[in-house]
Order: structure tokens, then sequence, then C-alpha cells
């Protein structure tokens, strides 16, 4: 997942204070150009913030003060990124305390400022003076003219067009949307429940995972909702009634007052499509993505669902055959239930693969895992990663400089969390915690924040650091003129797309004999290993796609033009479906994405896929090859936000985006 502060615009980036810009460069380093983030506590978080917002709405008076003749890119663009960037030295800071501070009161503290910062952006955009100021500009290039755009559109999109009543109603929506996507995270993030299992219920689980986990005086394990204590579970436990029993406790752990601020939610986000005067929520986003419109979206759903469907049953075929031969039942009367999902899918990557994840652990030892990741990446960008001691929000954290390899110039920041600890987020995302700006002379930074198990990563896992690594590639490698623009500011239907093109590196023998030199002692994947490992990831595609399918579709019937009530669409839609739905489970309560910033854009981890296999055809069977790679660097990565999409990929590529590689994948076609 790639995070941003705001639910809709690609302008409600990040944004920090004079005094706060003071406090940075205290932290700043004059030797090495290093810039790290602030480790505040709530009071002063809460001071910082205060500050930086009396300073921007002092700014914004000043602007609104310059004569309608002394308009120019300088005087508006420019002065717009210097005081997004002074925002932004609060902002980006608060952003990430919010999901990784231990304490409770800076995670607090974080939440109050990003409301009143939120609340501060739909102000900004709401002025009509500014507006007035923006549309006057005469760009002089391609960069200021699409950063007019932009700021146009944001603009509009928080109704500063609108008559005054409609413009005040869509204040008070905003501001309460924000309240309640912040609600709906914390009410997932600080869910501790635990639960017991007894030693017949955990049989089948690997040694590793039961010296790991915390057992209570009977010898019960007692597990939470963490990916390392859920996912090998789900994988390996051989009771299926204790399966069920953890699988329909996790899926409750959004609780039930998630469901009802997601109504909110959707009921909120028709009223906006209704200030508007368009027919849905849907119409309102779309408009502003690759995709343009829902219709594509809805097209683009079929055709997934035409290759997709006979996909999944044959695959759900096949693991109910192989649940029959296990169980001695006949295949006739069993079924696969979702709790059966990950534990058959595994056994049958074990029986017909040969592949056991939980013994891939040893091939990805975690810190050796990372220090290959940042080799594979050097290699690949002609940059260097140098680890440095800074101070941080808790010692798990990791902190490097990144340099250009050839000229030796300073680039930017990467902050790494890797291990789960509570009150911390839960998945694995990329926050861009500041963005370039050339103009300001301002470096980037980035953090990763992950949940891994400490000892090594499951090939699964690999992906997924590969995934994150690649969103904070794209911050700290892009080079755009404006902080606007900078990194992972890219039309929100592409933004997955780098980063799951970065995934094929975790599977190519080329990257992964890298390995031998992170870590000497390792093992290290033969090809045929990794030919089976390919093929074992590759069974269950269809099930997967289709999974992909169903939430992209309910997020789009949420934001459609009757939506109705999230929790009656999700059973109707899950029911459906071949594996049905199972009561008392509430996966819209820990959908986290539609409160957050993928509202009627789900679809877009597909639709970035598309673009993501068809970018990875430009390496062809050479995954190392410098020259694509820096050519991606350039072409893609350093232009963050400054063209469309699909104008920087058609470059890089140098014909027209196919969706041909996609479906073939989908399909279950082998990629060449
Ligand atoms: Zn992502």
């Amino acid at each position: 997942m790639h995070r941003r502060n705001s639910y809709r615009t690609v302008l409600r980036r990040t944004i920090a204070a004079v005094f706060m810009a003071a406090l940075l460069e205290t932290t700043a380093d004059a030797a090495t150009e290093r810039v790290t983030i602030p480790i505040l506590d709530d009071v002063t978080l809460t001071a910082s913030c205060t500050q930086v917002l009396a300073e921007a709405r002092a700014r914004v008076t000043a602007m609104e003060a310059i004569p309608l003749d002394k308009v120019t890119p300088e005087s508006i663009l420019d002065q717009w990124d210097k005081d997004q960037i002074m925002i932004e030295n609060v902002t980006g800071p608060v952003a990430i305390l919010n999901n990784v501070h231990p304490d409770k009161k800076v995670r607090d503290a974080a939440d109050e400022c990003s409301l009143k910062v939120s609340s501060f952006y739909t102000e900004l955009f709401q002025n009509k003076k500014l507006f007035e100021r923006v549309k006057r500009v005469k760009p002089a290039t391609a960069v200021q003219r699409q950063f007019q755009k932009d700021l146009l559109e944001a603009f509009e999109d928080s109704g500063v067009s609108l008559p005054v009543a409609k413009r005040k109603r869509y204040k008070e929506i905003s501001d309460r949307l924000t309240e309640l996507s912040q609600e709906f995270g914390k009410n997932v993030r600080d869910n501790t429940t635990k639960l017991t299992f007894t030693p017949e219920e955990v049989k089948g689980l690997p040694q590793a995972y039961l010296d790991r986990v915390t057992k209570d005086a009977n010898g019960n394990i007692v597990v939470g909702f963490d990916y390392p204590d859920f996912n090998p579970f789900m994988a390996n436990s051989q009771s299926e009634s204790a399966r069920k029993r953890y699988y329909i406790a996790y899926m409750q752990r959004g609780t039930k007052r998630n469901l009802e601020l997601l109504d909110e939610v959707v009921t909120l986000r028709k009223e906006i499509a209704a200030l508007y005067g368009v027919p849905s929520f849907a119409h309102y986003v779309t408009k502003r993505r690759m995709v343009e419109n829902p219709e594509t979206v809805t097209r683009f759903l079929k055709d997934v669902k035409d290759v997709v469907t006979s996909a999944e049953k044959k695959d759900l075929g096949e693991l109910s055959q192989l649940k029959a031969e296990l169980t001695g039942t006949s295949p006739a009367s069993t079924t696969i239930n979702r709790w059966d999902l990950d534990f058959y899918r595994e056994r049958l990557r074990e029986k017909r693969f040969k592949i056991d994840q939980e013994a891939l652990r040893k091939y990805f030892p975690t810190r050796q895992a990372v220090d290959w990741l940042l080799d594979v990446s050097e290699q690949m960008y002609g940059i260097k990663f140098e680890r440095a001691s800074v101070p941080l929000w808790h010692e798990d954290a990791m902190f490097f400089d990144l340099k250009d390899a050839d000229s030796g110039k300073f680039i930017g920041s990467v902050y790494l969390d890797l291990y789960p600890r509570e009150g911390k987020y839960k998945h694995a995302a990329a926050w861009p915690v500041r963005g370039v700006s050339r103009k300001a002379g301002r470096t980037p930074i980035t953090a990763l924040v992950c949940n891994f198990d400490r000892n090594g990563l499951t090939h699964d896992e690999a992906e997924t650091l590969f995934h994150e690594f690649g969103h904070a590639l794209h911050g700290v490698l892009s080079n755009t003129e404006y902080n606007q623009h900078a990194g992972t500011s890219v039309q929100r239907d592409f933004v997955e797309a780098p980063s799951q093109m970065f995934e094929e590196w975790t599977i190519r023998p080329e990257s992964l004999q890298l390995m031998k030199k992170s870590c000497p002692d390792c093992p290290v994947m033969d090809k045929e290993l990794i030919e089976r490992v390919d093929a074992a990831r590759r069974f269950g595609k269809g099930i997967n796609y289709a999974r992909q399918y169903l939430y992209a579709t309910f997020d789009m019937a949420l934001a459609a033009e009757d939506p109705g009530k999230a929790m009656d669409v999700w059973r109707t839609m899950e029911e459906g479906s071949p594996m049905g739905h199972v009561p008392d489970t509430q996966f819209p309560g820990s959908f986290g994405h539609i409160t957050g910033g993928y509202a009627a854009g789900y679809y877009g981890y597909m639709w970035s896929e598309v673009i993501a296999l068809d970018m990875l055809s430009a390496f062809g069977d050479q995954i190392m090859n410098p020259k694509v790679g820096r050519r991606f660097r350039e072409m893609v990565l350093s232009r963050g936000g400054e063209e469309p999409a699909k104008q920087l990929v058609e470059r890089f590529l140098g014909r027209p985006v196919s969706s041909q590689a996609f479906f073939d994948e989908i399909g279950g076609k082998k990629r060449q």
C-alpha cells in the first residue's frame, strides 16, 4: 500500500512552519546534507502543528494580497512550492509518527494535527482569491502548466466554484470524512484482542513459530492480529476448527463500529457527488485518474471477470480434491472454505511443487534480505545506500542515506521499520515523509513500515518488502522541480505500478544470486528451486485475482449511484462467489482502503498491474540490466507527477501501453 494523507487528491500531500523549519535544521547534518525526522513528543507535536498552520494562514493572506497584474509563475507557483514545503516539514513527520510512535499520546496528538491540517487544506482550496491568482498564471514551461492544472483541479474538487451554501457543506463533509477515516484506522490499529489455542490446535505450525509466540500458564499459545501471528497459523495449523475460529475473529477485527463509520463515509461521499451534480462519487473521483471515468473501470473489471472466473473455479477444484485426499472424504462432498484456502494452498505447493514457504525463510534472513534489496536497487539504478545512526522512534527502526553512485551526490534518506509491535500500523506501507523540490533544494525522505518475522522472510514476504521499497524508490529517486510533483504524487491508478514491477526482482535468478553477497552463509535458491517457487506462486492466481476483482467491484459499488449499506452489499457479493460468505465475518470493517485514499480506486491495483507488467517487458530476460534500470529511473521515477503517467510510460516503452501481458498473467499463461 502507499499512504497519502488525504482521501482524495494528489495535492493534499503531506505538508511545516518556520518554527518547524528551525527545528528541523537542528537535525540537519551540514556535512552530509542529511535531514532526519524529528522525534516529537505530544506537546511539541501539537505546538508545531498549531504554529505551522498559523504561519501557513499568514502566507495565504500574503498571497491573496498579490495584485492581479503582479501574478507570475514565480509569485504564485514558486511561492506555493515554498509554502507547501513549510507545511510538509510538520505534516510529513506527523503522519509517520501517527502510525509508528510507541507512545499512544503522540499518536493521538498526531491524529488531532492531521484533522486540523486536512481542514486547512479544504479552506485553502476553497479560497476564491487564490483560485483567481492561480488561474491567471501564465506558465512558462510544461511543468508549470501541469502544476497549475493540478492546483486548479484541486480548487474545483474542493468546491471553490460551488455556491456558498454548498461550499460550506463540502467543507463540513470533508472535515468529517477525515475524522471517520482516522477512527476507522484506529479501531483496527489499536485492536489488542488475543486468542488462545491449545497444543492440539497448533499441530502443524513450524517450531520457530511456536518458540516465538507468547504462551500462557497452561501451555496454550496466545496470538493477536499481527501478520506474523495470523498468516503462518492459517497456512499451517492442521486443526480446521482452530483455523475457522481464528479466521472469523480476524474478519471482525475492525469491530462493528467500523461498519457504522463506513456507512457514514459512503453517505457523505454520495452527498459530495450531489453537490457537484454528478451521478456518483465514482464520477467525481475518476475524472482525475488515468481511466478518466467509471465506465472504463466497469469495462476493465468485466474483462478481468471474464478471465478469472474459470481460473478461480479450476484452482478451487484442485484444492478441494487435495482436501478430499488428505481428509479421506469424498471429493463430491468436499468444499474449500475461506479458512482452508491458505492451508491447502500451502499443502498443494508442498506436494506439487515441493515448496514450503516456512522453509524458504532460511534463504531470506530478514536483515540480510534488506541488504540484498539495497544491493539490487543500487545496481539497477546507479545509487548507493549508507546506513547511519540518527535518532529513531524505536530501536527497531533503521536509517539509510542515499547517494548517486556516479557523482557521489547526496540524494535523500530512507527509514525502515520492519517488525510488529503494539499500537503500530498493521500492514505494509511507504510514507512519503518529505518530497523533493529542485527549486527549493529539498531532499526527499521515505519511511517504510512493515510487520515481518525477525528471523526470515517467506518468498511472499520478500515480495512485499520489494513492493514497498518500490514506493520508497519512487519517493527518493524522483527529482522534480516542484514538491507538488514529488515521487508518488502521481495518478492514484498508476501509483502501484513501479512497486508491482519491482516484485519480479525476487524471483529472477540474476537478482537472486546477488543474495550471496549480502549473506555468504545463506543457501542461494538454484535455478530449479526458483522455477518451483515461481510455479507455486503462480498457482492460485485465479483465486487471488478473483478476490481482487471482488474488492474492486465492492469499492466501486460503494461509490456508485445507489450504494446501499456496506455490509449488505458485501454479503451479497461474497455470497455470489464460489466460496460464499462466512456468517459473522465482516470484512468491510477492516477494509481501510475505502476510508483511506483508495475510494473508487481499488481497481487501481489491477490497473497498475497492467502498466507494471507492460513496463517489465522492457527488461526482457535481463532483469539486472542497469541501462534499462537507469532509463526507468530517469524517464519514470525521477519525473514523479510532472506529466500524466501514460505519457511517461509510453515514452519509456517507446510504444503505446498494452494490457496483453496482464491478461496473459491472470489467465495463467507463462511469462517470458
Ligand atoms: Zn503498494
